[in-house]
Order: structure tokens, then C-alpha cells, then sequence
């Protein structure tokens, strides 16, 4: 189906400039209603008549999606792509895009910032200065921990895994990663970084920051085992996707002390957040922002729109998840 011969394509939520004004000119956009609900039904409903999806993280695009008549490509805006079946996809040959790279800094900066809000007890400090608890300087008031000269494990050392390495050379840290894929030697002399396995980086980390995609391998990679050999002092980083870290399992490890504290931008059952993490004065809590700046969030519209005009004309595009389904 289509309007004046022209292909549709379902956007679920508004993306930025210039990412409009590129689908505009390749198909016929229809925005999906802001009061419908994101389930499956629905968004198969919507997407009757569509060639192509334009997703985000939030929207479930399974097979009963997929399999939409017609429908021949789903682009997310989004790096991760754990709320897309690409295996269905596949089956159903709908090519599946994502957007890497154009948030690899704005993440790694934000994983940084998490990790040095924790460490300083930035949140924490804000409040309390806010709330008028200020009433003169105490060498004792809101010890942290040191950030320069401490060592970082890095899971995953993908491409923001690398960012937040680079950015840990300038804090004299010393950084391990673990990582199925070991690094080229030349890449892991010159970000300074040692492959370790998963039980000694998190034995030797003081701070440990999270960087692996979401996939049945790393659905609760970090869980108790893994909170009870932490230093008691360590810092745990996620600005992946939430269900890599166990949130019961991390909220009973922080009760007993068994780490010092959190920085989270994502969460197990978003937008819920594990109330017993809200009182905890030890854990940053972000919104899922690591990628939110100007510029990145206006190139993966344009990056996600571009993949998606794409495939309308019938070509490849270019960030290619299943290239199973166009060769
Ligand atoms: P990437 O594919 O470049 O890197 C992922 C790395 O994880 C790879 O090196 C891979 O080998 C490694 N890996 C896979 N399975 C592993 C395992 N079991 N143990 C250890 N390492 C493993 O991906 P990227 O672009 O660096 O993004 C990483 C993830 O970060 C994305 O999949 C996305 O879910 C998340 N992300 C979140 C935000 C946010 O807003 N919070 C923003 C960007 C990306």
C-alpha cells in the first residue's frame, strides 16, 4: 500500500534534524500515534502497509512485527538492537539497521562521568549542599574515592569500550578489559590496556565499567558470584543495557556492602528503576542518557534515516545488522 505510489515508512517516535527531512524525501513518513501503547499488536497494526520501520530501544519488533506483509527494513536509532528478533528479521528477510559510532564519545564521556560522579559523590554532594546541610568545611565530609592512578576493567572493548580507555589514560589508570575478542597488539599498547579474564578484572578493578551488547551471553554477566569478589571499595559502571548487570542481585550486593557504589544510566525493566537503587545515596542514577548530546542524537537520526532511505530505493544500507538478507 502507499500514498501517490510513494513507499510508507512508520516512524514510533520523533527523531531529530535532519533525520526528517531525509525520510521525507525517500518515502511517505506516518508517525505513530504518541497515545498508543508499544506492544507488538499495536505496532503491527501501525505498521500495515509500511515498507519500513524507523525504531527505537523502547519498541518490541518481534516476528509478529516482522512479519508484516511488505515490510522490508527496520531501523533502529539506536547502537544496540537486543529490542529487535533478528533472527526472525533474517527468516523474514527485513534488513535491520542500527548506529554505531556516532555515539561512541558521547557514551565513553558519559560512562566517565558516571564513574567520576560515584567515585566524588557528586549526586550526593549536589543534594546536600542544596539543602543547606553546608555550614563550613570537615576533613571528614564526603570521602571518596581516587580516581587518578586507579585501576579500570573494561567489559567489552568494542568501540566506546575503547573510548572510555583512551579517556583513562589521561587519569594515569591502569585499565584491563575482558573480552571474547582480544584487541590488535598495536591497539592495546597504545591505549595501555591488559586482556584479562572476567574473574581477575573483577577481583583487581576499582572500577568497573560495562560495554558489551545485550544478547543471551551477557543477560546478567554481572550477578553475585561476580559482586562477591569485588573489592569492597569498587564502582560499578553500566551504561550498556540494564539486564547485563543482575539489579536484585547488584541492589543486595550494595545492602551488604560488597561494593562501594553505582553508576547507572540503564535499567533491567526501564523506565522502572529498582526502587531499593532510589534511597541509595552511594548510586548516580541517569535516565539513559548516555548518548544524549546535540550533535550525537542529531547524527544517529541522520545515520538511522539515511539506512532507511536506503533501503526504500532498493539499495544496502550501510549499517547493515543481518547482511544475510542483501548480499
Ligand atoms: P561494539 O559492538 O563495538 O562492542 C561490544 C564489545 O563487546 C565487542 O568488542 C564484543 O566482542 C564485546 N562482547 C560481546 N560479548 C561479550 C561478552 N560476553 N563478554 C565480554 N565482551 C563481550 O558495541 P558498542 O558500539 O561499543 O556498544 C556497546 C553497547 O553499548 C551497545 O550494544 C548498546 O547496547 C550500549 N549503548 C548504550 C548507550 C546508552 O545510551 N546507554 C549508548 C550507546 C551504546
Amino acid at each position: 500500500m502507499s500514498t501517490g505510489g510513494r513507499p510508507r515508512v512508520l516512524v514510533m517516535h520523533p527523531i531529530l534534524d535532519p533525520g526528517p527531512a531525509i525520510l521525507a524525501e525517500a518515502a511517505e513518513v506516518m508517525a505513530y500515534p504518541a497515545d498508543r501503547p508499544l506492544d507488538e499488536a499495536s505496532i503491527r497494526r501501525a505498521a500495515e502497509g509500511c515498507v519500513g520501520i524507523v525504531s527505537q530501544l523502547m519498541d518490541p519488533i518481534r516476528d509478529t512485527v516482522l512479519s508484516t506483509p511488505g515490510l522490508r527494513c527496520v531501523s533502529n536509532v539506536a547502537v544496540g538492537f537486543d529490542n529487535i528478533d533478528i533472527a526472525a528479521a533474517t527468516a523474514r528477510k527485513v534488513m535491520v539497521t542500527n548506529t554505531p559510532g556516532v555515539l561512541d564519545d558521547a557514551t565513553a564521556d558519559f560512562a566517565f562521568t558516571l564513574l567520576m560522579a560515584a567515585a566524588r559523590r557528586v549526586a550526593e554532594a549536589d543534594a546536600f549542599t542544596r539543602a543547606g546541610h553546608f555550614h563550613g568545611w570537615a576533613i571528614d565530609m564526603m570521602l571518596g574515592q581516587d580516581v587518578f592512578g586507579a585501576t579500570l576493567g573494561i567489559i567489552g572493548i568494542g568501540r566506546i569500550g575503547r573510548g572510555v580507555a583512551h579517556r583513562a589514560k589521561g587519569f594515569n589508570m591502569r585499565v584491563l578489559y575482558y573480552d571474547p575478542q582480544p584487541l590488535p597488539r598495536e591497539a592495546e599498547e597504545q591505549l595501555g590496556a591488559t586482556r584479562v579474564d572476567l574473574n581477575r578484572l573483577i577481583a583487581e578493578s576499582d572500577f568497573i565499567s560495562v560495554h558489551v551488547p545485550l544478547t543471551q551471553e551477557t543477560l546478567h554477566l554481572i550477578t553475585t558470584p561476580q559482586f562477591n569478589a569485588m573489592k569492597r571499595n569498587a564502582i560499578l559502571v553500566n551504561t550498556s543495557r540494564g539486564a547485563v548487570v543482575d539489579e536484585a542481585a547488584l541492589v543486595e550486593a550494595l545492602n551488604a556492602k560488597k561494593l562501594a557504589g553505582a553508576g547507572l544510566d540503564v535499567y533491567e525493566r526501564e523506565p522502572a528503576v529498582h526502587p531499593h537503587l532510589i534511597p541509595m545515596p552511594n548510586v548516580v542514577l541517569a535516565p539513559h542518557i548516555a548518548s544524549a548530546t546535540v550533535r550525537t542524537r542529531s547524527e544517529m537520526s541522520a545515520m538511522a534515516a539515511r539506512n532507511m532511505a536506503t533501503a526504500v530505493r532498493g539499495g544496502r544500507p550501510p549499517n547493515l545488522v543481518n547482511p544475510e538478507v542483501k548480499r
